[in-house]
């Protein structure tokens, strides 16, 4: 008898696209916003969709931005399939929503900012076989500026620079683990700004990658004049 190719269990993406984007002031939240005629949020979803490591994408979008996402998504013939969950009132809450959607025979999941389109290839590889590897994987950058707690307006510590790292996405995990997470989160009640706050309570290690300071969450009226030029810069090395 000829025994059948054991079939991979499914990594996902999920993509939290459900925020306000109020620091960007424009009125338009962020991931909506157009780089060289493209929605931010699209830009990213090309990333993941051209990634061989990623078999589906979760998108989390507020319930009343559905029809415009299925609108752009219907001329974009995206190589993966989207699958679109609402948001909700929180980054986190927008994950755990999609992350209860996720199939039971999930392996990995990697979740990834909306507003973070130059992620590359390289990057998505790198997270997810380090998931794999140690169950937990972020990237993160070093800061080059010194780091300092306040209360209010005063200085009561100041964070040691070279024990510090800034925290990016994608952000990946084996899925049982991320579930742990997100279900104990949640009976604390503990909202976290990014996942992997959630894995280190419970008290598994979460190995740091390498990330990159081209991996920019586009958050202010300043990052995208950096976009865009990063944006220029992609087109001309893809023609080179
Ligand atoms: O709020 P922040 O800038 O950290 O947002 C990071 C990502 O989380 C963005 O892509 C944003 O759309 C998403 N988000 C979300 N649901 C929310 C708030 C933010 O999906 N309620």
């Amino acid at each position: 008898m000829e025994l059948q190719p054991r079939r991979r269990m499914s990594v996902l993406a999920i993509i939290p696209a459900a925020g306000m984007g109020l620091r960007m002031g424009s009125g338009t939240p962020k991931q909506f916003l157009s780089l060289d005629g493209v929605p931010i949020f699209v830009h990213t979803l090309r990333k993941f969709s051209h990634s061989d490591a990623i078999d589906v994408i979760y998108l989390g979008v507020r319930p009343e931005e559905m029809e415009r996402v299925r609108q752009a998504l219907a001329s974009e013939h995206l190589a993966k399939p989207v699958q679109l969950v609402s948001g909700g009132v929180t980054r986190h809450e927008t994950v755990a929503k999609a992350l209860e959607a996720a199939p039971p025979a999930t392996e990995l999941v990697l979740v990834h900012d909306a507003v973070r389109p130059f992620v590359d290839l390289e990057m998505i590889n790198r997270v997810a076989d380090a998931a794999r590897r140690d169950g937990a994987a972020i990237l993160g950058i070093p800061s080059v500026d010194t780091v300092k707690q306040v209360e209010r307006h005063t200085i009561v510590g100041t964070l040691p620079r070279e024990r510090i790292v800034l925290a990016q996405t994608p952000q990946g995990f084996c899925y049982s683990i991320l579930r742990d997470a997100f279900a104990r989160a949640g009976s604390e009640g503990f909202l976290g700004t990014d996942e992997s706050s959630l894995v280190e309570r419970l008290g598994i290690n979460v190995t740091v990658l390498m990330g990159s300071d081209r991996n920019i969450k586009i958050t202010k009226p300043s990052d995208l004049a950096l976009a865009r030029l990063y944006l220029a810069q992609e087109a001309e090395s893809a023609k080179a």
